[in-house]
């Protein structure tokens, strides 16, 4: 299912993410996703292309010229608000370069897109007896809605690969550990910040979003090392970096 997103306010956030807040008609099950790792796919169109009203995506991408055609991207659906039917995308900023994070830098009130959704994988399971949460800034959305959905706070260890502070994050109180590296300034990366943790001892189960090479080669191949059990161990590479920035 399609639906036509309206901003009705974007903010820079921070020097991490644009913030902006999108209404539509009949978006109601887009507000009532509950997967810990809800997201949407965003279809970006060519200046001047306008698709018509509840147009089909599928069957609409097939039928335009490929230069009038969207390109799409994947978004989390960082919070909404059911009264004000609204929904929150934090976009992060980056200058490598997209149609996703160009759309977001000028989007501003009355600037429309398609989404399609929501979808997802991942739940915290609230019998696990602790829970690693690993992500760099654009998996940050995601492991947010993870965090406010865990039923034991104080079970979670969360590691973020971010230039945000403490502050700017601001997540609540009772998770069991917050650690921040920024793998931009130094040698650390998230494999070397979570080898470094002491596991907790019985059910463990892993959330990690981000990079591709950092989320499925390293961490993928340090929690198999550890012997956990694939279906305990939830990791998405969430974008690809440049092949020169890859070992970062
Ligand atoms: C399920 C899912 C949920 C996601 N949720 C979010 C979210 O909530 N917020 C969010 O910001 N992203 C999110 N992402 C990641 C986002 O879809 C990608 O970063 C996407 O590539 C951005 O598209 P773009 O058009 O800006 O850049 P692209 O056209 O895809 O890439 C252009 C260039 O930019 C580089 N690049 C892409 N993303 C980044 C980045 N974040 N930082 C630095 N360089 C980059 C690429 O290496 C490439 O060289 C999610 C991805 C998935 C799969």
């Amino acid at each position: 299912m399609s639906y036509l997103l309206k901003v009705v306010e974007a903010s820079t956030h921070s020097d991490a993410f644009r913030r902006i807040v999108f209404t539509g008609k009949g978006i109601g099950p887009l507000l009532k996703a509950s997967d810990g790792d809800a997201y949407v796919k965003l279809f970006f169109f060519p200046e001047g292309v306008k698709p018509p009203k509840d147009a089909d995506m599928k069957k609409l991408r097939k039928s335009l010229a490929p230069k009038d055609r969207p390109q799409s991207r994947s978004y989390t659906i960082a919070a909404v608000n059911k009264k004000d039917k609204t929904l929150t995308i934090d976009f992060t900023r980056h200058s490598n370069g997209g149609v996703g994070s160009a759309w977001a830098e000028t989007a501003a009130p009355g600037s429309w897109v398609y989404a399609f959704g929501p979808r997802g994988k991942y739940s915290p399971d609230p019998k696990a007896d602790a829970i690693i949460i690993l992500a760099d800034n654009p998996g940050i959305p995601a492991a947010r809605r993870v965090i406010e959905r865990a039923k034991h706070p104080k079970r979670l260890r969360v590691i973020f690969d971010t230039t945000l502070s403490h502050e700017e994050l601001d997540l609540p109180e009772k998770v069991g550990s917050v650690t921040l590296i920024d793998s931009t300034r130094g040698k650390t990366t998230l494999r070397d910040e979570v080898e470094r943790l002491t596991l907790p001892r019985g059910d463990v189960e892993v959330f990690a979003r981000g990079e591709k090479y950092v989320t499925k080669k390293l961490l993928g191949q340090y929690f198999r090392e550890l012997g956990l059990p694939s279906k305990r161990v939830s990791i998405s590479g969430y974008w690809g970096a440049p092949k020169s920035d890859k070992k970062r």
